[in-house]
């Protein structure tokens, strides 16, 4: 089949590239899928997208009036996708359900180990001949209440690892896992973890129901310096919200790795550019904020992952195994 791999970098082109082996007509376009560049699917069978693309409806029926029969995303979430209209158009939407857990598990804890030691401020320091303690006073993950928003493969693998640091960890999540219950999360409604916890991660999908989930109301109800941390989907937090909490010294610590504007700025070199965004601006101001650009996905294991999957999306497809792909719509 002929593939039009879309927000495609070098990385994308090594691991894809590899798994192919010829087996598909694979061809790269850097800028990212939207109603601007869905002429360039003219020709090709499949698109193969990533997280931000924009898969609206404009551009869904574009890429089927340009007979494209398959949209294979090589990621997990599904948001820039509208679902309803794949669905009406018969496109299927199909996706990379798991690649590592680990991968962005273990960021969410990187974040939270730095921002608490201050990692980022103690590296510049040290570059500085500068080797003084003052505002670098962390506290033991010791004994804290960690809670984790979302139960899934992320939050599970996350809610694990802080259990390794001795961390009670509590959970929200409108369907638990069993999983996490096995390992001893306790399980408490929402308004009720927020006043409970040191440490709040969000591990759920982003939806209609958990749009802005962290939002002014929500950040009011939680203990005052709580960390927070997101390395789920931007949306899920009202950043200037956020930001109003962070001056009042209600929220303690930031560390994100998604970002709700991000689609204009990440995975992309604009160090020569003046910053348009001012609320994101804003965020980097503070000290006790530590973002990185959506690289919690980014290690080798789950490179290879997301590559095996895709191809193995893509086999089934051309071979009519539809029970074997990983949909996110029918498609019928
Ligand atoms: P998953 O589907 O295994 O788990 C999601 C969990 O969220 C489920 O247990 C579900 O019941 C729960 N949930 C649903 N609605 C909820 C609500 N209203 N409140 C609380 N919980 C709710 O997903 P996963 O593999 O663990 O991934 C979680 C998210 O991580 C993805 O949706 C994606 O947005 C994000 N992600 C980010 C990166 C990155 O690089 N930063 C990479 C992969 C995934």
């Amino acid at each position: 089949m002929k593939v039009a791999v879309f927000s495609a970098k070098p990385y994308d082109q090594t691991y894809l590239g590899e798994i192919n082996q010829g087996q598909h007509e694979l061809e790269f376009f850097e800028p990212h899928l939207d109603s601007q560049t869905v002429p360039l699917t003219k020709g090709f069978d499949v698109v193969c997208c990533f997280v931000n693309d924009t898969l609206d409806r404009d551009t869904l029926v574009a890429l089927k009036d340009n007979g494209i029969k398959l949209v294979a995303m090589r990621c997990a979430g599904f948001n820039n996708v509208d679902l309803p209209t794949a669905e009406q158009l018969e496109l299927p939407i199909v996706r990379v359900p798991e690649y590592s857990p680990y991968a962005v598990a273990e960021h969410a804890a990187a974040l939270a180990l730095s921002l608490n030691r201050n990692l980022h401020r103690a590296h510049n320091r040290v570059r500085e001949n500068d080797y003084s303690l003052d505002g670098l006073l962390g506290f033991d993950f010791n004994g804290k209440t960690v809670g984790v928003i979302g139960t899934g493969k992320i939050g599970v693998c996350f809610g694990k690892i802080m259990q390794g640091f001795g961390c009670k960890v509590v959970a929200y999540d409108p369907y638990p896992s069993n999983e996490a219950q096995k390992l001893g999360f306790e399980f408490l409604d929402l308004d009720t973890l927020l006043n409970r916890c040191d440490v709040i991660s969000l591990h759920c999908p982003l939806m209609s129901q958990t749009y802005h989930i962290i939002n002014a109301y929500t950040i009011s109800k939680m203990k005052r310096g709580v960390m927070l941390l997101n390395t789920s989907r931007g949306g899920l937090i009202d950043t200037p919200a956020v930001i109003e909490g962070l001056k009042s010294g209600q929220i303690g610590h930031v560390g994100l790795d998604v970002y709700e504007e991000e689609e204009d700025l990440f995975f992309e070199d604009y160090s020569n550019n003046v910053l348009q965004d001012d609320t994101f601006a804003r965020l980097q101001t503070f000290p006790n904020v530590i973002i990185t650009g959506h690289q919690a996905f980014f290690t080798k294991e789950a490179l290879t992952a997301i590559a095996k999957v895709t191809f193995s999306n893509l086999n089934a497809f051309a071979e009519g195994r539809f029970e074997d792909m990983h949909q996110v719509t029918t498609g019928k």
